[in-house]
């Protein structure tokens, strides 16, 4: 951003003309303390938001080139003479440094935006220890998961949320209004005690990943062995053959449909089972066990990893021809077959196979992608309910579906040549086909009329107890609600 940009407002006070919820920014001084980055992108975006801006430096001369223009860099206790609302953009072990400010910055709004470096790193939050150092002061806990980058690049490209807490009402309005005018979405995380919560947010390393990636892994390591023995192990114990040079590509390669294929049927599995379980009990009020709770909130985790292992997998097997060992293999059957006189080896049904297969391949993994696009926040959040549940369950199934008839197709008639079976082990694609079809076969006794009624009125709230105990005022013609007669 130029510096002639900054001095730009970014939305404009018309764009909150009409909303009387939100604070005209024009005429508000929004104070700063410290002047390191995130100072630096926050007094960017404030003035680009057409707030008036005051920054707070230890040594206002040498950092004033470092701001827009139209920010005033000036001394520590000068700043916060000229606003109510202060940013504290300063390390929490600075802190302490700060005191000589208290008389000037009693009655005043400090927003804490400081992260730490560790999660629970200290025994009380960062904006409590702030409030506790200046008692005659409201803090706000805000702004801290939001990077310095994503203040400078605008919350067009970036995270939208700033998460808000406070014992103040008044002042968590006040701090939510910038945020809001500033084009962030404020959230509203309550009283003082959700400070901690918020500071460790920006440190948790992909908390709702990590499940379906040891799923994953662990999927991998066990197909990847397999394929290992069978492709590798085998063919160097019996044959004394070195297929060694198959581990990079081929043996992965194969491994990794089987993975994605797996992941994606433990999509619709979960709820195959919620399914059953509801059935079984007669109600939907009935809480599920604990792993099947969190295995159904990992669906779209799972899932994208089902997508991810797909996408590699078509990468991998484009690449396959590219390999020095393809080509040596592919001149040594020709030159055999030169040998032997053999002048036509074209097989009909090799050929229709094979292009039955990479064709049902490419439309699985046409599916997949668009079921990765949709379960993005943006996209998911322009779609409908029905929108949402047709393209994740119905087109989500039918992918699961094609891929199984890709996995079929690559097998073919395999499982019952007995060359196949790898000191007794069969083909990999046999046991990938276990959880998928169990799932299919599933859906699709769901689907008989008499299962899918029951499991209809279940999820509409009707109860198998419930039914005893109306069905017997029935019997006499007494109705006591328009829902019994329903629920009967
Ligand atoms: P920084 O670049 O190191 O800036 C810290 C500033 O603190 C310095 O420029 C300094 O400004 C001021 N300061 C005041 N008293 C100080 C003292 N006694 N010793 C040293 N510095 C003192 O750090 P930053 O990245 O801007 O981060 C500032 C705060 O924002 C931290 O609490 C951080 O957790 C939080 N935060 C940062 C980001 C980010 O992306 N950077 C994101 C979220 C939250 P003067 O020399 O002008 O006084």
């Amino acid at each position: 951003m130029s510096r002639g940009d900054m001095a730009k407002p970014l939305l404009g006070h018309g764009s909150t003309e009409g909303d009387p919820s939100i604070t005209p920014a024009s005429g508000r001084t929004i104070g700063v303390l410290g002047s390191g980055d995130f100072a630096r992108s926050l007094a960017i975006r404030l003035v680009c938001s057409g707030f008036k801006v005051v920054v707070g430096s230890r040594n206002p001369k040498r950092k004033a080139s470092l701001f827009p223009s139209a920010a005033e860099v000036t001394f520590q206790a000068e700043a916060v003479k000229k606003t109510d609302v202060i940013f504290v953009a300063v390390f929490r072990e600075h802190y302490s440094t700060l005191c000589d400010l208290a008389d000037v910055l009693a009655g005043k709004i400090l927003v804490d935006v400081s992260n730490n470096t560790e999660i629970n790193h200290h025994k009380e939050s960062n904006a409590e220890y702030l409030a506790s150092l200046f008692p005659a002061c409201t803090v706000v806990k805000g702004f801290n998961v939001v990077s310095a980058w994503t203040l400078q690049s605008g919350a067009r490209d970036g995270n939208k949320q700033v998460l808000i807490c406070s014992n103040s009402q008044e002042a968590k309005r006040t701090v939510a209004e910038i945020a809001q005018v500033m084009g962030f979405t404020p959230v509203d995380m309550g009283c003082m005690s959700s400070a901690c919560e918020i500071e460790n947010i920006p440190l948790r390393l992909l908390p709702a990943w990590k499940i379906p990636i040891f799923l994953a892994l662990g999927l991998f390591l066990c197909f990847f062995t397999y394929n290992l023995i069978r492709q590798v192990i085998h063919p160097f114990i019996r044959e004394q053959k070195n297929k060694f040079y198959k581990i990079p590509i081929e043996v992965v390669n194969t491994t990794l449909p089987c993975v994605s294929y797996v992941m994606l049927s433990l999509v619709y599995l979960p709820g195959v089972l919620a399914a059953c379980s509801q059935l079984y009990y007669g109600t939907k009020y009935r809480r599920f066990p604990d792993w099947l709770d969190q295995w159904l909130q990992h669906r779209k985790q799972i899932g994208l990893l089902s997508f991810f292992c797909a996408a590699l997998h078509a990468v991998y097997s484009l690449c396959l021809p590219m390999r020095r060992s393809h080509r040596y293999l592919l001149i040594e059957t020709a030159v055999k077959q030169a040998v032997e006189k053999k002048m036509n080896i074209w097989v009909e049904e090799e050929v229709w196979r094979m292009e039955i297969y990479i064709s049902v391949g490419i439309i699985a993994l046409g599916l997949l992608s668009l079921l990765a696009i949709t379960s993005l926040p943006s996209i998911a959040n322009s779609l409908n309910w029905r929108e949402f549940s047709f393209i994740q369950s119905s087109l989500g199934f039918i992918a699961l579906v094609v891929s199984t008839l890709h996995t079929l197709t690559y097998g073919w008639s395999r499982a019952f040549d007995e060359n196949q079976y790898k000191f007794y082990l069969p083909p990999t694609y046999t046991l990938t086909l276990l959880v998928p079809c169990t799932v299919i076969i599933a859906k699709v006794i769901f689907s008989l009329p008499c299962i899918r009624h029951r499991l209809l009125r279940i999820r509409r709230g009707w109860e198998k107890g419930r039914y005893v105990k109306f069905v017997l005022p029935r019997a006499t013609g007494e109705y006591s609600s328009g829902e019994t007669s329903s629920n009967v």
